[in-house]
């Protein structure tokens, strides 16, 4: 599929009890190895440390956690790992959907202030819809803004509610400040009192999930770091909640009412592990029962030198699920190679990109007659040069796209990094559809002709929420049903479409 972004990690760790301190920096940068599949653009923690003069301490820089924190180099890596030593922790891992690339945008962010209470970090991982109003806001209050990111915004908001000589109440701290915010966002905070707080927005956008290894409180983006650390009983946390720990004790409190919740769908069927589970419900079987509804649905009858091949890797198991239900060979027959990720030589042409990206075994599909299943289509660049490809290099007969989920529609404003409603691909022949999101035959025949498919069929809605297993209303569906969950989401959707109309109609 064409690449989509997401839009950062989180993860945060505490000891508990009153016991000897430990240092727990190693398990928060195991955890956001573990998230590294959510944002490879820059890393960090910051620690606690009463022991040292800088009490919180923060390393971040740009890379892959590989890199940041040298994990490949046993020495200097144990080095760096006594230095930022500390037994509360919180971590980051980012891909940038606002501000620049540069090493100062890492996370997390570090405010040093003279009272202990009023010295902390943060790490952010979601998207504020209402940027631009925020920032406005701030600025006619006399503050500059620095890095034009959701961070510092947010990082001005708690340093503007921690005023006054006593320490705050968090659930007050965070109500005043959460109140102004419309989006997602999952956030992490630590002070240099060894108090962590760490909360969910109250739609639960994006995933948050927490529990209890021996003595050590962890929270995570997503449920792989827990179960990897032997935590089986881990818990969501819900929307509108926050998780507070201080003095070797965590306690769980609502911090905002929740009205509905809108759990992104994308989180299962493109962007968390495979190993995780969001609500309750495994990535793994989601994607399973994908694929097993679209080979129900499949018209074509099964013939000879039929196969089934994925668009590697998220798809993989909606595929192979496919072959499985449809009884045809599922062959690894697109090769990705996974290390050639962001590089100076990637150049700026697209279709070099895909080329280097993905490789045809022309030995294997040479003459098959291929169902490719990809999870998605956003542009449709990357699918249609994958085609081409195929046809040329593979010398395939016949190419019939599956895709496992239903046209994308309109933008994301929640932190998926999508395009705008003119550069996604369905849109174009979906002008009409007047608030249909399955496409009529007609409608699949034009857009495969236009990818140089023999024939393109998505997954339908309902059986995409079905394949969540979730309450419709519990998901955000946005990008396809333009019922965005919050105002600011609405009235930039309507701003979004009128600009693509204008766009469509000079054209
Ligand atoms: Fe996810 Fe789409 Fe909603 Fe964005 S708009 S949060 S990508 S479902």
């Amino acid at each position: 599929m064409d690449e989509l972004k997401e839009e950062c990690g989180v993860v945060a760790v505490y000891q508990l009890g009153k016991g000897e301190r430990k240092n727990l920096a190693p398990i928060a940068v195991r955890g956001l190895l573990e998230l590294q599949n959510r944002g490879q653009l820059s890393a960090g923690i910051t620690s606690y440390n009463p022991d040292r003069d800088r009490i919180l301490q923060t390393h971040k820089d740009l890379g892959t956690v590989h890199e940041v924190f040298y994990l490949n180099n046993s020495r200097k890596g144990h080095r760096l790992m006594e230095e930022y030593a500390g037994s509360a922790v919180i971590g980051h891992n980012r891909y940038a959907t606002s501000g620049s690339l540069d090493s100062s945008h890492a996370q997390p962010f570090e405010r040093v202030h003279g009272r202990m209470w009023k010295w902390f970090a943060i790490g952010f991982n979601g998207n504020l819809a209402n940027y631009d109003e925020l920032a406005e806001e701030l600025v006619s209050k006399g503050y500059h803004i620095t890095y034009h990111t959701d961070t510092e915004i947010m990082m001005h908001q708690i340093n503007r509610s921690l005023r006054g000589d006593d320490p705050p109440d968090f659930k007050d701290l965070f109500q005043e400040v959460c109140s102004n915010f419309d989006g997602s966002y999952n956030i992490t905070f630590i002070n240099a009192k060894g108090q962590l707080v760490v909360l969910r927005d109250p739609l639960g956008l994006n995933p948050l999930c927490y529990g209890v290894a021996e003595d050590t409180l962890i929270v995570a983006s997503e449920s792989v770091v827990l179960s990897n650390m032997g935590v089986e009983d881990f818990k969501d946390v819900q929307p509108g909640e926050m998780i507070i720990a201080e003095n070797g004790e965590f306690r769980v409190e609502r911090f905002m009412e929740s009205p509905r919740k809108a759990h992104c769908f994308f989180e299962w069927v493109y962007f968390s592990n495979l190993a995780s589970s969001l609500e309750g419900r495994s990535v793994y079987k989601v994607r399973h029962e994908i694929g097993k509804w679209l080979a129900e649905a499949e018209k074509l009858p099964n013939e000879e030198d039929h196969i089934v091949m994925s668009v590697p890797e998220t798809a993989n198991t909606a595929a192979s699920s496919f072959a499985f239900h449809r009884r045809l060979p599922y062959i690894s027959g697109l090769l990705r190679n996974r290390y050639v990720g962001r590089t100076f030589i990637e150049g700026t042409d697209r279709k070099a990109r895909v080329r280097m990206k993905f490789t045809p075994l022309r030995e294997v599909i040479e003459g098959k007659k291929v169902f490719l299943v990809d999870d998605t289509l956003v542009r449709g660049t990357t699918l249609k040069t994958v085609i081409e490809e195929l046809r040329e290099q593979g010398k395939v007969k016949e190419v019939h796209i599956r895709i496992g989920n239903p046209p994308v529609l309109g933008p994301c404003f929640y932190g998926i990094d999508m395009p705008t409603v003119n550069e996604l691909f369905a849109p174009h022949y979906m002008q009409n559809a007047n608030g249909k999101i399955d496409p009529d035959p007609a409608i699949l025949k034009a857009m495969a002709k236009d990818l140089g498919a023999d024939s393109l069929v998505f997954l339908p809605l309902d059986k995409l929420i079905e394949s969540v297993g979730l309450p419709k209303e519990n998901l955000c569906l946005a990008c396809m049903d333009a019922k965005y969950p919050t105002r600011t989401g609405r009235e930039r959707f309507q701003e979004a479409l009128e600009e693509a109309r204008s766009i469509w109609a000079a054209d």
